[in-house]
Parts: C-alpha cells; structure tokens; sequence
C-alpha cells in the first residue's frame, strides 16, 4: 500500500509539473499580449512593466525548475517540489497582485475588467491542469481570488467582482475536488491492470505446483541463451534431471505426497543453483531442466553432483513417513557455433540422461561420455 501510496505521490509530481508547462507560457505571455494593444505601457509604464518583469522573471525560474527534474527529482524530492509548488503559487500570487493593484488605485480603475477576464480564464485553466494535486490546487485558487474577492468588495465600481469571484472560487474548488478523485481513479485502475498484466505473465510462464519456470518458459530462455553464448563464443551448460522410479513415490503414498516429493526436489535445485542468470525449469512431470549460462562443462559436472548428493541425502518428510529420492542427470556444454543446433544440444543432453538411467540411475553422465562410446 505504501508503495502505491509512494507510486501515486511521483505520478502526480511529474503529471504536475508537465501539465503546468503550457501554463508557464501563458502566464508570461499574457499580460503583454493585453497592456500593449491597450496602450497601458504608455498609460502606465511602471505598473506594467513591472508586472511584465515579475510574471516574466517567474516565468524563466518556473521553466527552469522543471526542466531540472531529471537532475534533482530522483535526489531530492522534497526540495524539487517546494521548488515547483512554490514558484507555481508565487505566479499565481502575482497574477492576483495585478488585479488587486489595479482595484486599489483610481488611477488603474480603466484596467481593471480587461484584467478580471484573464484573471477568470487563467483560473480556470489551473482547475484542470493542477487536479492531479487536489490540496495544492485548493491552497493556489484561493491564493488566487480571495485577494481578489476583497480588494473588489470595497470598490465603488466593482464591487459585483466581488461576488463574481467568490462564486468562481466555490465553483472551481468543487471542479478541482472532481478532477482530481477522477485522476486518482484513473490512476488506480491503471495500476491495477498493469499489475494484473505482470501477474498474468507471471502466471505464463510458472509452473504451478512448483513455483519453477514451465516448458515454454525454458524454450524462450534457451534460445536467447544460446544467442547470447554464440555471440559472445562463451560456454552454454545445460542439465536435464529425472526423478529415479518416481512412479513407485506415487503408487506407494499417493499423488498428494507424490506433489509434495516433486516440490522437495524443486527446492533443492532452488537451493543449489544459485547464480542468478541459472534459470531452472519443471520440463515435464517428475523431469526439471537447468540452464546454466557462461558456465564450463566441469562447473556444470560439479553443480549436478551436488544436485544428486543433496537429494539423496536430504529425504522428504511429510506427516510421519520419510521419503528418500534418488535422480539422473544428463550434462551437456556447447560454445554455439554455426554448424550446431539448439536442437541437437537439447537432444544430446536428454541422450547423457538416458544414459545415466540406463547404467544404474542416481548418477551424474557427462554427453561427453556418452558421446565418447558412440564413437568407439
Ligand atoms: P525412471 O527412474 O525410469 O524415471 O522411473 P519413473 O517411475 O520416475 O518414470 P516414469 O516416467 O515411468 O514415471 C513418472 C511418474 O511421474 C509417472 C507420473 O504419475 C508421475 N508424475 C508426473 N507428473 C506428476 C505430478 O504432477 N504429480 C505427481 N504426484 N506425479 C507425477
Ligand atoms: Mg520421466
Ligand atoms: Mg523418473
């Protein structure tokens, strides 16, 4: 949960700082793009270019700070968005300065409705692009009318602004609450199905009784280990094992003790195979398959053995009976080249396998060996 929780918080600061991008630019834009037609830069030179300066010099530090998320962010989360809220309010603030300037002072009174419609429209731009932070947002559209509501409460002229605001601010307070539990939704149901998807491919390629990877599974791995061992010419090792008279486990105990006798021995291979590229696989009913890449045929050799010891050593103990198993294990290593098959390869261990069932089982057989009487 806290990791959801943690998930959500990093989803809304970046989604934050995206969406308030645009913003940025109009916040600069647009208090030029009206005092200029309207002449109020010869009207009223410092009014204006001061606030052009401000929404402007914001503007450029706004822009900067969130172009820096790749630098700070991953380090220092808190200070990045103090950084990004509070630069984000300080334009906001400065917004609302204007109209309130503007309603203080008689002299600025013909600004005052050009300057109120942007101050409207910019609100309720923030209301959708801030609703991924539902606080934040409230605390900035109250930054930005309250000022606004009062300042215009006490002029002769605009008082109407006054109300006309504060119905804006319930209004848009109430839009902000709804945008955001809608993103927090969707945000929700995102993470669910993407979970649900990792679950499911989980799923894909698990066995199910014994946790290992399944047959598919092992296809898919081999042939991208054997990509890999071919281009980098390193040594691909491969172990295929089957449980010793496994059928007489279940003609004796039953099948239920039978599941748990081949989830033991998956354990044991779990235990003793260690590194993490090994990749261990349940091939088929009471057979495991182990790919061991970047591995020589002696390691491998070495690996299978303690295999065959610890399970013969290590009995299973279930309710009051003790089980002892026994297995054979073909070995085979190849540096992929092309002339050889991952076919054959597959072919010539399960070939040593048959091999170790046949001259006693509970045995380690190198397809060397084998391979060696074949051509004698
Ligand atoms: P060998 O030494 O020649 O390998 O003899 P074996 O008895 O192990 O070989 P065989 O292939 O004749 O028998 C395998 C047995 O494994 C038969 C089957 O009932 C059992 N088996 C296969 N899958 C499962 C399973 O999921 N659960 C249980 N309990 N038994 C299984
Ligand atoms: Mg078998
Ligand atoms: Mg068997």
């Amino acid at each position: 949960m806290k990791n959801l929780q943690d998930r959500l918080v990093k989803r809304t600061d970046i989604d934050f700082m995206r969406r308030s991008l645009p913003g940025i630019t109009v916040y600069m834009c647009i208090w030029p793009l009206l005092s200029w037609p309207l002449n109020y830069h010869e009207a009223h030179p410092v009014f204006t270019h001061t606030f052009a300066a401000i929404l402007v010099i914001v503007g450029i530090l706004r822009l900067l700070a969130a172009y820096s998320t790749q630098f700070i962010y991953a380090k220092y989360p808190k200070l990045w968005r103090i950084n990004i809220l509070g630069l984000s309010l300080i334009h906001g603030a400065s917004l609302a300065a204007l109209l309130v300037t503007a309603l203080s002072f008689s002299k600025y009174t013909d600004m005052v409705l050009p300057i109120a419609l942007i101050q409207a429209t910019i609100i309720s731009g923030a209301v959708s692009s801030l609703s991924p932070k539902p606080r934040f947002t409230q605390l900035y559209l109250s930054f930005l009318t309250v000022p606004i509501i009062i300042a215009s409460a006490f002029h002769p002229e605009y008082s109407y602004l006054s109300y006309l605001f504060a119905v804006l601010w319930i209004y848009y307070i109430f839009l902000a609450n709804r945008f955001s539990q809608e993103y927090q939704r969707a945000f929700h149901i995102e993470v669910t199905l993407s979970d649900n998807q990792k679950k499911l491919e989980t799923l894909t390629i698990t066995d199910a009784l014994t946790g290992l990877y399944n047959r598919q599974y092992f296809d898919r791995t081999l042939d991208s280990q054997w990509d890999l061992a071919s281009r980098s010419q390193s040594s691909l090792s491969i172990l295929f094992l089957d449980i010793d008279f496994f059928k007489k486990v279940n003609d004796k105990y039953g099948h239920l003790v039978g599941d748990k006798a081949l989830c033991h021995a998956a354990n044991i291979l779990k235990e003793i195979t260690q590194r993490k590229s090994d990749m261990i696989a349940r091939y088929g009913g009471e057979e495991f398959a182990i790919i061991l890449p970047s591995t020589e045929h002696k390691d491998a050799l070495i690996l299978a053995e303690n295999i065959r010891k610890r399970l013969e050593n290590i009995p299973l103990i279930s309710d009051d009976i003790s089980i002892n198993m026994t297995v054979s294990i073909g070995v085979n290593t190849i540096i992929p080249n092309n002339k050889s098959s991952n076919m054959e390869f597959v072919d010539n261990v399960d070939k040593a396998l048959y091999a170790a069932k046949h001259t006693g089982r509970n045995k380690v057989m190198s397809f060397f060996n084998v391979a060696k009487d074949e051509d004698q």
